[in-house]
């Protein structure tokens, strides 16, 4: 390995409940002025509940490397994207959204706002293995089954680089509406997502309006869990 190339190990997500790490390459240069970074040492990173093992270190130069930059950085420095390490999803055509690396990310915080929003075991697992369900009046169906709603999934996921996690279904006076729930593209606007109160999570979407189109958009939905299902209050 080109020795200004090193691996380290960093928190995969803000929260990440004391075992979501992730090993990545990144050049072992500062980002802002490219001096040399410094020497790589054991370290402990607090999420707000536990605790995890991960690498630090002290640039020289000051700069100071956030994990959330270097998370970005790896994802975009192009030396992460190791040849079949990520088990690819075989319905999801990829090719012009996030690549396997970012997608992997994007996953992480989904999972980790599946839990927060405490759904049902089996639901969690569908969509580690790459299926989404389709929630009405709490109960979740394997999206698979609505090949319209895989089409629109798609598109939003290769347009906007997001990832949908779950996707709720309503009729409401103003529109039939699917809220397809998201990790956005940039991770600044992770941590603002899920904000919860008990059992009611906002949680950011995109709203698609089936009888009027052009009232569909990105925002913020309340979501009401319940037995560990979800529907949107509307
Ligand atoms: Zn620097």
């Amino acid at each position: 390995m080109n020795k200004d190339i090193r691996e380290v190990t960093i928190p995969a997500i803000v929260e990440h409940d004391g075992i979501h790490s992730i090993t990545v390459k990144l050049l072992w240069r500062c980002p802002v002025c490219g001096m040399p970074r410094g020497e790589v040492f054991p370290a402990k990173s607090y999420d707000g509940s536990r605790v995890l093992e991960v690498d630090g270190w002290h640039n020289p130069c000051g700069h100071v490397d956030k994990y959330s930059a270097v998370r970005e950085e790896a994802a975009s420095n192009g030396l992460n994207e190791p040849p079949g390490a990520v088990e690819q999803d075989d319905n999801l055509d990829n090719e012009e959204g996030l690549d396997s690396f970012s997608r992997k990310l994007r996953k992480e915080k989904a999972l980790s706002i599946m839990r927060q929003m405490q759904l049902l075991p089996d639901y969690i697992e569908m969509f580690e293995n790459e299926k989404v369900c389709i929630f009405e009046s709490f109960y979740g169906y394997d999206v698979d089954q609505f090949p319209e709603l895989k089409q629109k999934i798609r598109e939003l996921e290769c347009k906007h680089k997001c990832l949908v996690y779950a996707v709720t279904h309503d009729n409401t006076s103003f529109g039939e509406l699917y809220d397809f729930l998201i990790v956005p593209k940039h991770e600044e606007d992770w941590e603002h997502f899920p904000r919860s109160e008990g059992s009611r999570h906002i949680v950011y979407a995109y709203v698609w309006n089936t009888t009027r189109e052009e009232c569909s958009e990105f925002g913020s939905v309340l979501i009401q869990a319940f037995h560990g299902g979800i529907a949107r209050i509307v």
